[in-house]
């Protein structure tokens, strides 16, 4: 499996790769992001957004699971499922529709919802190591 690692000392790096990464997503693809509270999930979900072409401010949507946005080049569903209590609240608020539609999906905490992944989607990790550095992160990009 292919592993891209990468290591941001600001909050702007992490927000640059997102930019890239969505810059170069094609309409599909899942990605999912895993990572502690306040690691950057959001701030690199920013990024992706930016990258689409979307620039009405996105936030975690941590108390509707599901924020969707239309106005970039193609649509943008982002999850935050931190706060599901159980799998079938993604059926009720059809996510295979975002999962297998004509969008980028983009799932912070999908640890949380593993049964109901796909078999293709990109998983992106993001730690700290306060050896490092306070604002250091290392984030991990696999293809699965
Ligand atoms: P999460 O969604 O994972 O809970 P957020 O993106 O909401 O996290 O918040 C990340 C916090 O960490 C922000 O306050 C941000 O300014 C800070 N931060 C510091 N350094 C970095 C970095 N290198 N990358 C991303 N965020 C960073
Ligand atoms: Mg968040």
């Amino acid at each position: 499996m292919e592993e891209i690692l990468v290591e941001t000392y600001r909050p702007e790096e992490t927000f640059e790769l997102g930019r890239k990464i969505g810059a170069q997503a094609v309409p599909g693809s899942i990605y999912t992001l895993i990572g502690d509270l306040g690691v950057g999930k959001t701030i690199f979900t920013k990024g992706v957004a930016a990258g689409l072409g979307i620039t009405e401010p996105v936030n975690s949507p941590t108390f509707t699971i599901l924020q969707v946005y239309e106005e970039g080049r193609c649509p943008f569903y982002h999850f935050d499922v931190y706060r599901i209590g159980d799998v079938s609240e993604m059926d009720e608020i059809g996510y295979e529709d975002c999962f297998y539609g004509e969008g980028i999906c983009l799932i912070e905490w999908a640890d949380l919802i593993e049964e109901i992944l796909p078999e293709q989607y990109t998983q992106i990790t993001i730690s700290k190591d306060l050896e490092k550095g306070f604002d250091y992160r290392k984030i991990s990009i696999k293809r699965k």
